[in-house]
């Protein structure tokens, strides 16, 4: 990859051997590990391995979790808050997880429709609740760097699985929960 990035240098009209760029290929190559580290990982795991015992069916939620991910198709960030929840079936999952399954889902090459889908699914599978919801709401880089701009836009998707699918008004409290902020 460090060869790669000094040819992109190269392709910018840059001179790669300037003081500050010298360096840049490393660095770049070092970060652009970490931001698709979550490819190596397996969420599920995450969760299958962190399950406890639980008597109740009450909606166990997550807030505003913050994520960094990379667009596919521009590779330029977006990011911003996941919001998750679930209903139990005997089994809960530690809330630590959910923000690590959330994370391992956000390092890779993503779309947020997809992102938020797979978060939802990983859950669904390992958890096996009575049903999921998982909210984004993220801002594009890709939109607001180039193109049409749109600086205060953000994208919001949504997949609710299970009773979150089927009952209005499961989700309705879902929808009011996330949007509640205790401490404002
Ligand atoms: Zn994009």
């Amino acid at each position: 990859m460090e060869k790669l990035v000094r040819q992109m240098l190269v392709k910018m009209g840059e001179n790669p051997e300037r003081e500050g760029l010298v360096k840049t290929p490393e660095r770049v190559a070092r970060s652009w590990k970490e931001i698709t580290g979550g490819a190596q990982q397996d969420p599920g795991e995450m969760v299958r391995g962190a399950l406890f015992q639980a008597e109740g069916q009450e909606m166990v939620i997550v807030n505003d979790i913050d994520f960094y991910s990379v667009c596919e198709h521009h590779l330029l960030p977006f990011f911003g808050k996941a919001h998750v929840a679930y209903i139990p079936n005997g089994k809960i999952v530690g809330l630590s997880k959910i923000a690590r399954v959330v994370e391992a889902y956000a390092r890779r090459l993503q779309v947020q429709e997809r992102m938020t889908a797979q978060v939802a699914n990983c859950l669904m599978e390992n958890l096996n609740p009575l049903g999921v919801a998982v909210t984004l709401h993220a801002q594009h880089l890709c939109m607001m760097m180039r193109g049409i701009q749109k600086q205060n836009s953000y994208a919001v998707t949504s997949e609710m699985l299970g009773c979150f699918k089927n009952d209005p008004k499961t989700r309705a409290e879902f929808l009011t929960l996330i949007r509640e902020k205790p401490w404002s």
